[in-house]
């Protein structure tokens, strides 16, 4: 079979590289799409990729992506850049919305005009449930986002049905509970607290400062949520499927859990900064992938707690080496294994 060639936004994210691995290893020409703004997008990318092909364009711009699209004549394209930030989404809704939500106009407009045999993945996202009616939610569940970067998601994510319904293209959107990894972005709470832990065992800080305790999230491993992006593709028909792992903890939990793998107790060390606060909050997510394992055979690999202590021991090793501590010191600082 000839080999497959893969085009993928926001190669320089989290998911991206994970994605690149993953259809790497399957034998695909895999082509990352970067901004020519990113500094040094090629030092992003996760090791065993660090050699694919880097193209640049820009979702604000058109003519880039369709210059993109018609050279490379992809048969996957994985649309996973974004202004990806909550908060950071109501100090710049504008741009928020001409990335998250317009970016995919500008792709689909790229893949219709000169690609339209391509399959296209979207990654839409639990935040357009936001003040959710049913708990778990699913594939059923009625929208309600609660900051522009869910309002943003929510029309690229019926855009992307439009898409499917006007001109038959292949676009499959998979609704994705948070997930998380030791590539997460250092502003999302999983890794602030992770990252925090490192540095507080470390005797760096002792303080970390954060907003609401009390939100709960669905949270996942990334590498897993890059599987199902992929069986998503290779469906008879496309499907828009919940990606989650059916189980909720609080932010609080998530700090009790890191701050003990590493022998502290966050009491003494986490703070409440009510300027941390959102402007509406999205108390509760929890995701029921029932459909996704029927139609996709997929399962989430890691419990919650091998989550938290795989993004633990990675922030404590990196800043060991970091620090030049040898790996026997590191172990005493990581006593409990799941
Ligand atoms: P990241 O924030 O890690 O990565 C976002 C990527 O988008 C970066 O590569 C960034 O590039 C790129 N990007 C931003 N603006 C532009 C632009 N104007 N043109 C081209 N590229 C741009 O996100 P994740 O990897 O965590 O998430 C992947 C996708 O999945 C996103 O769309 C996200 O919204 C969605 N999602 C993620 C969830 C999660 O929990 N991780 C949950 C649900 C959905 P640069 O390096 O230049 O900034
Ligand atoms: P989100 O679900 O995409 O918004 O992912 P985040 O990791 O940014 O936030 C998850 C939850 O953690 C939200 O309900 C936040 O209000 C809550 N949270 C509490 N403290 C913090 C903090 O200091 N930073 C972030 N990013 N979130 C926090």
């Amino acid at each position: 079979m000839a080999q497959r060639t893969a085009l993928i936004t926001g190669i320089t994210g989290q998911d991206g590289g994970y994605l690149a691995q993953l259809l790497h290893a399957r034998g695909y020409r895999v082509i990352g799409v970067s901004r020519r703004t990113t500094a040094n997008a090629r030092d992003s990318l996760p090791a065993g990729v660090a050699d694919i092909e880097l193209v640049s364009a820009d979702l604000l711009d058109q003519a880039s992506l369709c210059s993109i699209v018609d050279q490379v004549q992809p048969d996957e394209v994985y649309n996973l850049a974004a202004q990806t930030f909550v908060p950071a989404s109501w100090k710049q809704p504008l741009l928020t919305a001409e990335v998250t939500a317009l970016g995919l106009a500008r792709l689909l407009e790229a893949v219709r005009l000169l690609c339209p045999a391509a399959r296209v993945f979207q990654a839409s996202s639990s935040e357009m449930f936001g003040l959710a009616t049913n708990s778990p939610q699913d594939e059923e569940t009625p929208f309600h986002p609660r900051s522009p970067y869910g309002t943003s998601k929510l029309y690229a994510h019926w855009l992307a049905t439009n898409y499917r319904e006007s001109y038959g293209l292949f676009v499959a959107s998979g609704i994705m509970f948070n997930h998380e990894s030791p590539r997460r972005g250092a502003e999302f709470v999983t890794r602030k607290i992770t990252r925090a832990v490192a540095r507080i065992a470390h005797g760096l800080e002792s303080t970390l400062v954060l907003g609401n305790l009390e939100a709960r999230r669905d949270w996942g491993y990334a590498p897993d949520f890059t599987v199902a992006m992929h069986a998503m593709l290779q469906t008879q028909e496309p499907h828009d499927l919940v990606i989650a792992t059916g189980a909720s903890h609080s932010v609080r939990e998530f700090c009790e859990t890191a701050f003990s793998i590493a022998g502290l107790d966050w009491r003494r060390h986490v703070t409440v900064d009510p300027a941390l606060f959102r402007p509406a909050e999205v108390e509760s997510l929890v995701g029921d992938a029932s459909k996704a394992a029927k139609l996709l055979g997929w399962r989430p690999t890691l419990t919650f707690e091998e989550l938290v202590h795989e993004m633990v021991q990675a922030d404590l090793q990196s800043l060991s080496a970091t620090l030049g501590i040898r790996s026997g010191q590191v172990a005493r600082l990581l006593p409990a294994q799941p």
